[in-house]
């Protein structure tokens, strides 16, 4: 009778997770009408976001790039009516090699880079980068200390400039800053803190000019150098990527975060008072991460990590796409099996409880595990959550809860990028014109996460259609927010003269 009732008690438990796992999908469904409605809201709030400063949760900041580098043509950046290959002959020294600087900060590592820029032949001469992480309290204490820890790495990488890669003499060397945070910008090369995204949080920053900031902090260490170009990573993405392939009209990055810009015509941005860019474009960087709908497929899960985040109530959709979050909703639903139903036995393991313990590249890992007995699973729960003994039936319902989480985040992020078409309107194809539009697609989640990847290009297609489709390209532009950023600061260096055309 024991065993018996033993028996009852466990499959009463199996049939509670279950019931978890089954509830949870079904609020996570993403069919194709409820991705309709997503992209159609985005493409409102874009509407609403361009029309008036706060119009929109959607902020439509104006990146002050209002020309984007060609390469094909011209070898930089068409409308600076530059060609890099001038950087030869345009009061700079034969022998000077049109180098210029990026620093790249936006998740957990930053880089720093020194590009060589060619002429029309040779394009991106010569590269080199570091790559340092930011030790974890830098991310939420002071302004300074961040911006100090930033400047010493630059200068210390500044100072082994080689032979053959080194600024001349007299030359005050020229920095592109990707700086992937929501900034206001407030020219080319400035622009304040709206607010912190991701794991970051300093509050004396908020409000600040970012450049000031790094100039400061560049002074305290004794480093001569100029900001000539303060970007976002989706504006260095779609620079980088336009840069090789002139189609490109968006750029999107799904990584620790998530962002899309794109470029939109001047004069359908009620709230630009300035001058009408001569190009009639202006790039405007959506910060679609804060993009909010009721048509969201919230769940419990995704409300409470809201609420125990740096930043409640921000974020929506990032926090339901990118990386830093994917891991964390799958622990949250793994937590709450262990609670209520012992998925884990009659305690929950204690790693479990702790917020950000299983990061998005360990779910990547086991939800693309194919061994029959699904050991990478297996292994990873023992490796990060300290759980063994796991049947194969548990581990395919984590590799199933993985599914889940991962195919809401993109099949949502390919409803984004459906909203950005139709504003532009080439969700459709007129009168049988075949516009090609690229969009530059970067960032470690797209980059890492097969499945992710698959699913958010399967539903773009599912979602246009295939006559449609057909003209729409999604491309890796490997690195567009360092060479994009080195582009810009190219074509805003105070050294070459831009010519009036
Ligand atoms: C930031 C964006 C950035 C994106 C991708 C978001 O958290 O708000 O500015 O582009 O992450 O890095
Ligand atoms: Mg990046």
């Amino acid at each position: 009778a024991l065993v018996v009732r033993h028996r009852i008690k466990s499959s009463g438990k199996w049939a509670r997770t279950l019931a978890i796992l089954k509830e949870f999908e079904e609020k996570c469904g993403t069919p194709i009408s409820k991705l309709k409605q997503v992209a159609d809201a985005m493409t409102v709030e874009m509407h609403a976001g361009l029309a008036s400063e706060g119009g929109s949760k959607l902020k439509m900041i104006i990146s002050y790039v209002d020309n984007l580098p060609t390469g094909w043509d011209v070898s930089v950046v068409e409308h600076c009516h530059i060609l890099i290959s001038e950087l030869f002959v345009l009061g700079i020294k034969h022998d000077e090699k049109g180098l210029f600087y990026a620093l790249d900060l936006g998740g957990t590592n930053f880089r720093v880079l020194r590009v060589q820029l060619g002429g029309k032949e040779s394009r991106v001469v010569k590269q080199e980068f570091e790559e340092v992480s930011i030790p974890p309290h830098l991310m939420t204490g002071s302004s300074d200390a961040l911006f100090d820890y930033i400047a010493s790495a630059l200068a210390k990488f500044v100072a082994t400039e080689s032979e053959g890669l080194h600024v001349s003499p007299g030359r005050q060397r020229e920095l592109g800053f990707t700086f992937s945070f929501p900034v206001r910008q407030t020219s080319i090369s400035s622009g304040t803190l709206i607010k912190w995204t991701k794991g970051f949080s300093i509050d004396d920053t908020v409000g600040q000019d970012v450049v000031g900031e790094l100039t400061k902090a560049m002074e305290r260490v004794g480093l001569d150098m100029r900001v000539a170009a303060l970007v976002n990573d989706t504006i260095g993405t779609l620079a980088g990527g336009r840069y090789n392939n002139p189609d490109v009209v968006a750029a999107v990055i799904l990584g620790t975060g998530t962002n899309a810009a794109y470029v939109e015509r001047a004069h359908a941005i009620p709230k630009w008072h300035g001058l009408l860019p001569k190009s009639g474009d202006m790039v405007i960087n959506m910060e679609w991460g804060n993009f909010r709908s009721s048509h969201l497929p919230l769940t419990e899960y995704d409300q409470e990590l809201d609420a125990d985040s740096l930043n409640p109530g921000e974020q929506i959709f990032e926090k339901m796409i990118s990386g830093m979050y994917l891991g964390e909703i799958v622990r949250r639903v793994l937590y709450k099996m262990a609670e209520e139903a012992e998925f884990f036995g009659d305690t929950v393991p204690p790693k479990l409880k702790i917020p950000f313990i299983l990061r998005t590249p360990h779910m990547s890992a086991m939800h693309h595990d194919t061994s029959p007995d699904l050991k990478v699973v297996a292994t990873k729960l023992k490796d990060i959550l300290e759980i063994s003994n796991t049947s194969l039936k548990m581990r395919k319902v984590i590799v199933e809860l993985c599914d889940i989480v991962a195919t809401r985040g993109a099949r949502l992020s390919a409803a984004g990028i459906v909203g950005i078409l139709k504003k532009l309107g080439r969700d459709i194809v007129k009168d049988g014109e075949k516009l090609k539009s690229v969009v530059a697609l970067d960032g470690g989640l797209y980059e890492h996460y097969t499945k992710f990847r698959t699913c958010m290009e399967n539903t773009l297609t599912e979602l246009l259609g295939d006559e449609v489709s057909d003209n729409i390209v999604i491309e890796h532009s490997n690195d567009g927010s360092g060479i994009g950023a080195t582009l810009l600061a190219a074509c805003h260096s105070q050294y070459i003269e831009v010519e009036e055309s």
